[in-house]
């Protein structure tokens, strides 16, 4: 399934290998460096999922995901966490402020898109053209 995935990361090298595994496998990325950006990014348009590192300057990335979630045209949009924060407690913090799932970072080049898929949305009514 082709998705349009919009990558909110303030790091390059992540954002660049994230975009590069996930354009190879056919989907279509959208990038935004920070909070308050990736919000806008996704005002403007329609994703079909939110990729959000939640280490980010300024607004966090739980603060992104609370501004998500807050917001109407967001319902039903899945929001995956990207953290390199892998102590207990931090997995509830994020499902708490509204993701979905979340990955540790470094990401696996093996292993990432799979995880990716899991949280799309099977494509309605059958076959896509
Ligand atoms: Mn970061």
């Amino acid at each position: 399934m082709k998705a349009k995935i919009l990558l909110i990361e303030d790091n390059e090298q992540n954002r660049y290998l994230a975009t590069f595994l996930l354009e190879q496998a056919g989907h279509a990325v959208t990038h935004a460096p920070d909070g308050p950006s990736g919000l806008a990014s996704a005002g403007r348009e329609k994703h079909d999922l939110i990729l959000l590192d939640i280490q980010l300057p300024g607004m966090d990335g739980h603060a992104v995901a609370r501004a998500l979630r807050a917001d109407p045209a967001q319902a039903g949009v899945p929001i995956v966490a990207v953290t390199s924060y892998a102590m207990a407690g931090d997995r509830d913090k994020i499902l708490a402020a509204g993701c979905n799932g979340y990955m540790e970072k470094p990401i696996n080049p093996e292993t990432f898109v799979a995880d990716i898929s899991r949280h799309l949305r099977p494509p309605a009514g059958g076959s896509a053209p």
